[in-house]
């Protein structure tokens, strides 16, 4: 295969012209999650890329909780967060808080309001949002909008004293109500809100906007390449105003396409209404798009950074198929995972020259891509179970499976013959009653080969397993797409769940690889925490094979 010569992409692009050009020695990043719930799978990109680009460059990347809004945050999520980040395989350089820099945007607000750039307003939140006029309609200034700055500065320190209620003033910086950007007619810098912060307490009663401390935190930290989402290109032109008229370290942010896939939700606050509502298990519900949700489905953060690697990093908003996430999952499974055998839908063989009480061990190998590495042991006994698809009585000639008088091999094992199909009253087929040939021991002499080959699982040593097999969340590909009448949750797919049960050959419970495992034959399969000493529980992570191929 010809080595592929990537091209770099637009970050890359910058960066290398900044490294070059001297604007920079070295780089510096941030990931700027709000502890408002658990990170997702859109998050694992803006990960990857924030610290990937550090890491590419030589530079480091900082973990800042963008913790400004003390209503909807918790440690619960911080902690959370950590956990994830940690599991991706990232470290970050400084552990950072929005809210560590209160102070600093205090003293800059009031350094605003002494040069004029800002002002108390007592509008009702209804009569700003009106004031601000539209993008053909210049805004109307506030009444409040000319007040002395001695004025300014009392009110703004009552303000953070307590003396009002919550929404009785807010800050805004005085700059332009015909602004063509709308950013511009005088942005709110900060607003009452009497609660408590999962840091700093009862402190504060007022906290500032996002807009307000997104690039001074940025600046103070002295990030280079502040890289965030799509959305936010219209606030950049405010983002270098504050940086510019507060004459701070000049920060500069980017903007890529966020992740959206098909058949899946990204936004935290419809992820948090599902944990909510009990439509899920919870954060890490198996099928849910978070972090903690697809580890405990069995996907790895190899496989994450292979999809987000494929993915890349564009400019323009797409929608990511979810198969070539999958299909990154089977390619890094399929390399690593050991094999086991497990029967879903049991129908038993009985090899009937096969004596009694005997038992063979048979060594098999936990990956065949690696036929001399680490094995593990098959017992191997007169009745066996076989899945109940890989039999069939009135079989087209195509089929290669168990037949009457038909020839299979048992994996690793012999080759047998269907002999007797037994039923039971209602015509159900209960038992195939077979012969083995002992010259078939695979090492034994000649091989001889027939076309099918199906696995099995030894009746005496079988373990019994619960199995949760997994299916997408939602029926819509596009969940963008959500009719006006309808709601997302009209479109959850009621077969995202279904169980199941398994027999296992015994060696699947003494796994000690820690990743999901493949079935052999039918899918990878993880180990859930839901499971006891004496009853062990399997999540599907996915499939064993798709037609889907990325281009
Ligand atoms: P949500 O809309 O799901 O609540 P958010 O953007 O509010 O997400 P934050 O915690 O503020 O979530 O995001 C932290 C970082 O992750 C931000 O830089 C944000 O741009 C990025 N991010 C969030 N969602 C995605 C996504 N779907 N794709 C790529 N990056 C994302
Ligand atoms: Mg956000």
């Amino acid at each position: 295969m010809e080595e592929e010569v990537k091209k770099l992409n637009f970050l890359e692009e910058i960066i290398e012209e900044d490294l070059k050009s001297g604007k920079y020695e070295s780089i510096l990043t941030r990931f700027p999650p709000e502890p408002n719930g658990y990170l997702h799978l859109g998050h694992a990109k803006s990960l990857c890329i924030n610290f990937g680009l550090a890491q590419k460059y030589g530079g480091k990347t900082n973990l800042r909780y963008d913790d400004t809004n003390p209503v909807k945050e918790d440690v619960e999520y911080v902690d959370s967060i950590k956990e994830d980040i940690k599991w991706l395989g990232f470290q970050w350089e400084k552990e950072c808080y929005a809210s560590d820099y209160f102070d600093q945007l205090y003293e800059w607000a009031e350094d605003l309001i002494k040069r004029g750039l800002a002002y108390v307003d007592d509008q009702t939140q209804e009569e700003i949002s009106k004031g601000r006029g539209t993008v053909d309609k210049p805004g109307i200034e506030s009444p409040y909008r000319n007040r002395s700055v001695e004025e300014n500065l009392k009110l703004f320190r009552e303000m953070r004293d307590g003396v009002y209620a919550d929404g009785e003033k807010v800050l805004r910086a005085k700059i332009d109500m015909a602004h063509p950007n709308m950013m511009f007619r005088d942005p709110l810098l900060y607003r009452i809100k009497h609660a408590s912060h999962h840091r700093t307490g009862d402190k504060w009663c007022i906290y500032p906007m996002y807009d307000y401390t997104h690039g001074q935190c940025d600046s103070i930290e002295h990030i280079t390449h502040s890289i965030c989402t799509l959305e936010f290109d219209v606030h950049r032109p405010l983002y270098d105003w504050f940086i510019q008229t507060l004459g701070i370290f000049p920060s500069h942010q980017y903007e890529f396409a966020r992740l959206n896939l098909t058949y899946t939700l990204m936004s935290k606050r419809k992820l948090l209404e599902l944990v909510q509502k009990g439509l899920v298990a919870g954060w890490d519900d198996p099928r849910m798009p978070t972090l903690c949700g697809v580890r405990r489905r069995g996907y790895t953060a190899d496989a994450l950074k292979m999809f987000c690697d494929k993915i890349g990093v564009s400019k323009r908003d797409q929608l990511i198929d979810l198969q070539l996430l999958e299909w990154c999952v089977r390619q890094d499974l399929n390399a690593r995972a050991n094999r086991y055998m497990v029967v879903q839908d049991p129908v038993k063989v009985t090899i009937t020259n096969y004596p009694e009480e005997q038992v063979e061990w048979f060594d098999c190998p936990l990956n065949p891509a690696e036929p001399e590495g680490a094995s593990r042991k098959v017992p191997f006994t007169r009745e066996l179970w076989i899945d109940r698809a890989d039999f069939m009585e009135d079989a087209p000639k195509k089929f290669f499976r168990l037949k009457p008088e038909g020839e299979v091999r048992l994996k690793y094992t012999y080759i047998i013959k269907c002999d007797e199909v037994v039923k039971d009253g209602s015509g159900n087929v209960v038992e195939l009653r077979c012969s083995y040939d002992p010259s078939t021991r695979p090492g034994s002499g000649e091989w001889r080969s027939v076309k099918g080959t199906i696995h099995w699982v030894s009746t005496r040593y079988a373990k019994a397993l619960e199995l949760r097999n997994y299916d997408k969340l939602f029926t819509l590909a596009d969940m963008s797409q959500v009719p006006e009448d309808k709601d997302y949750k009209d479109f959850l797919n009621p077969e995202s769940l279904t169980l199941g049960k398994g027999l296992a050959e015994p060696a699947l419970l003494e796994d000690k690889s820690g990743i999901a495992v493949q079935f052999e034959r039918t899918g990878y399969y993880v180990l859930d925490k839901d499971s006891t000493p004496d009853h062990a529980v399997f999540n599907r992570t996915v499939t064993l094979k798709d037609s889907y191929k990325p281009e």
